[in-house]
């Protein structure tokens, strides 16, 4: 390894009073971070159209302000075989180095770093063009990829080295070349995919082959004084997997090809193992990258389910890895970075892993945003700015729709006050948060809290307004966010007024308890996290957490253990692992309760939840012993249980102690003015208190946060 690549690795401490590791600047030889923290690849949808490259340039310009040392672009090709979907995001041509320099300079003019990311996306690719080790389909893209002849893997190497020179024209302080995840050299770097028998085949040393001439070859064309990442799988969870000797291995010999910096990869993208989720313990991984360190000089950066200060000075601190990378928190807060510098950890927007409107929109083709930060990727659409006319606003309804819209009317500069009936703020994620594996929903409502009372709105709790006190008040806007009620089935169906029936609310709020079977009447979100509270045997039960947990900001449910999840998903909890991939057999688990959850409509259940975490939900209520049925009718409730018309139209006795009923919702609508009144403020209409039938914290926030901005 050259000596301008060898770099100052040893954990000293700045004379930050808050974090002093995180602030700790990394001298790389020939250029230095100013920090330890990196913003990580992800895909925004901007990257792919030449003419998204000003909101582009925008979105990390403000992650820029925001403090961040270093951050990576979401993937571009090397090559058209390379393409995540047809037509991405490229570094081809001269036009190409053009469109990007507009995002450099906007980074350049804050004092941070910005990487470019090649990405080939191998077998991943959803496109007739695909190419891998071997010809073998993943099971995420319909495209059989064809198996690259040594020519066409020489030629791509050169793809690679042509990319990363032009991203230095372009501005780019280096390039992080993706070798984790699944994509095209993790699928040479292990035998799941590659079953080649020539030179890029067989042992380890073969299977590196590629990935190791792609550093050397992009080394050579750029130079070094050009930063090169490498993110490495270090551990793969599929069958077929590297075990850790071969991981190391790879990154001894990627360290001595060139590599500056070597980023932590986790599992690939078809592994059945939850790896970002927000039910996957925080720093979940970290133990793996540390395993790493150990073997090579260079700066080793851990990743995954890292995003609040605490957890990343931690690693730092004890040696486990010289850099943090968190890519979606930065999503939920630009100013992450510097809120963490000045001791205002409190007030970061955390990310709680929830993957609504970032991952879910990119599988959905859509561009990214965050769901607790809907200005995300919308920096030049969505603004928030300073009032000329202060208004006196008032904001009926403390959920995240009601909180999210104070919290832009009172940043623009309004008198705004916000009412709420209950003792608490919060509304429907104050029932979130008691889901064991949703602890992170918790965050939301402190970070809303805090902004609240720093912005200075005041807050009426136990207060339930009414249309006259409204008028009277001379309020200019009403923003009637008085969300939505758990539908009753009271009525509708015999028995539904029972005692031992009650909603979803009643039960998560603590207000009724349940028995040792239980029937979970509907499947959609809420029916499953109900099911999962129900079975899962860890997290703490709504006594232990009490009334005064339940509505204290600054409390932080425990979190499943490490080794626990661990054992419940199939991972060793040995860093030296000698198991293909890293994955062991599950331990079984003992569900504490037997629950049926039960829809009328047939086909499978959860069928309707999010693209990238839906399959988790489903394969916990499987692991749990959760009986599904579908495609029943509801006859009746008795004080025997729950009897139903299974879908071979006979009448079945289910026998539970207890029923949940999670049948959707209903607005609450009643403070909005009738046709033909003529009041005198102007009143909007917001989230679940708007549309009740897909209600969606996603739309909540945004909804408030787009009214305020135009008030
Ligand atoms: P939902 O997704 O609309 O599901 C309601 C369920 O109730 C459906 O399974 C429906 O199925 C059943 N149902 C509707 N009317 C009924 C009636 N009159 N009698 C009996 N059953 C009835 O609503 P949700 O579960 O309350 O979730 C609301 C929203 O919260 C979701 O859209 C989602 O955005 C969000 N959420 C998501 C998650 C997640 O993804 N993990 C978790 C929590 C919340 P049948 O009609 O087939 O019986
Ligand atoms: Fe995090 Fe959810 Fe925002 Fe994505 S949408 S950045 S997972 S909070």
């Amino acid at each position: 390894m050259s000596a301008s690549h060898s770099a100052n690795t040893i954990q000293t401490a700045s004379t930050n009073e808050h974090y002093p590791h995180l602030f700790e600047p990394l001298d790389l030889g020939f250029t230095t971070l100013k920090n330890r923290m990196v913003m990580g690849s992800m895909h925004t949808g901007l990257e792919d159209r030449f003419y998204n490259y000003g909101k582009l340039a925008a979105y990390f310009a403000e992650r820029a302000k925001g403090g961040v040392a270093m951050m990576i672009t979401g993937g571009i090709s090397p090559n058209r075989e390379g393409w995540l979907l047809p037509a991405g995001g490229t570094m081809n041509t001269k036009a190409d180095v053009i469109n990007h320099q507009r995002v450099t300079r906007a980074v350049h003019k804050h004092d941070s770093k910005i990487i470019m990311q090649i990405l080939h996306s191998g077998r991943y690719g959803y496109h007739p063009f695909a190419v891998s080790s071997s010809p073998i389909k993943s099971p995420i893209s319909p495209f059989k990829p064809r198996k690259m002849s040594i020519k066409n893997i020489e030629q791509t190497v050169k793809d690679y080295a042509r990319s990363a020179k032009l991203a230095k024209q372009a501005g780019y302080d280096g390039v992080e070349i993706m070798g984790s995840e699944g994509y095209l050299l993790n699928q040479f770097l292990s035998s799941h995919v590659n079953k080649r028998k020539d030179i890029y085949g067989g042992d380890i040393h073969g299977r590196m082959k590629f990935a190791v001439d792609v550093v050397k070859a992009v080394r050579e064309a750029t130079g070094e004084d050009f930063i090169i990442l490498f993110r490495l799988s270090v551990i793969d969870l599929v069958k077929d997997g590297n075990v850790m000797d071969e991981v190391i291995t790879v990154a001894k010999a990627l360290e001595e090809a060139g590599v500056t910096i070597m980023n932590t990869g986790i599992g690939w993208h078809e592994a059945r193992v939850p790896t970002i989720v927000t039910s996957v313990p925080r720093a979940a991984f970290v133990d793996f990258t540390a395993e790493i360190k150990k073997h090579i000089s260079i700066p080793m950066m851990a990743a995954n389910r890292i995003n609040m200060p605490e957890t990343a000075e931690e690693i730092v601190a004890t040696g486990q890895a010289d850099m943090i990378q968190m890519a979606r928190p930065f999503l939920a807060d630009a100013h992450w970075v510097n809120k963490a510098k000045n001791g205002q950890t409190d007030r970061i927007n955390t990310c709680i892993a929830c993957n609504q409107a970032c991952l879910d929109h990119t599988f959905e083709n859509k561009r990214s945003t965050c769901l607790v930060n809907p200005q995300a990727c919308y920096e030049t659409e969505l603004v928030y700015k300073k009032t000329k006319k202060p208004k006196k606003v008032a904001v009926i309804g403390g959920g995240v729709a009601g909180m999210s819209a104070a919290h832009v009317a009172a940043l623009r500069g309004h008198d705004v006050t916000l009412f709420e009936a209950k003792d608490v703020l919060g509304g429907q994620f104050n029932y979130a948060k008691v889901i064991p594996g949703k602890e992170e929903f918790f965050e939301t409502i402190r970070y809303y809290i805090n902004e609240l009372e720093h912005l200075g709105v005041e807050i009426k709790l136990n207060t339930k307004v009414d249309k006259d006190m409204l008028e009277k008040a001379k309020f200019h806007h009403v923003i009637v966010a008085t969300g939505v009620v758990p539908r009753s089935l009271e009525g509708k169906l015999e028995g539904a007024e029972l005692p031992q029936v009650m909603s979803y609310a009643e039960l998560l709020s603590g207000e009724k308890a349940v028995g040792n079977t239980v029937a979970v009447i509907g499947a959609g979100g809420i029916g499953f996290d109900v099911s999962e509270y129900l079975t899962a045997n860890h997290g703490k039960s709504l006594d232990e957490i009490g009334p005064e947990g339940l509505k204290d900001p600054s409390y932080r449910p425990e979190p499943q253990s490490i080794s626990e999840w661990r054992e419940e998903w199939g991972v060793t909890n040995d860093t030296d692992y000698q198991s293909d991939g890293g994955l062991v057999r599950p331990k079984s688990i003992k569900p504490i309760r037997q629950v049926y959850l039960m829809q009328r409509s047939k086909g499978r259940l959860g069928s309707g939840l999010n693209k990238t975490s839906g399959w988790v939900h489903r394969a916990h209520i499987k692991s749990h012993g959760v009986i599904q049925v579908a495609g029943v009718q509801y006859d009746k409730i008795t004080n025997e249980g729950i009897w139903v018309t299974n879908p071979q139209g006979q009448s079945q006795l289910l026998r539970v102690d207890s029923v949940v009923v999670c049948a959707g919702q209903e607005s609450v609508v009643e403070l909005m003015p009738n046709v033909g009144d003529a009041p005198n403020a102007q009143y909007h209409l917001i989230g679940g208190a708007k549309l009740a039938a897909e209600l969606d914290a996603k739309r909540a926030i945004r909804d408030g946060a787009e009214v305020a901005a135009q008030i």
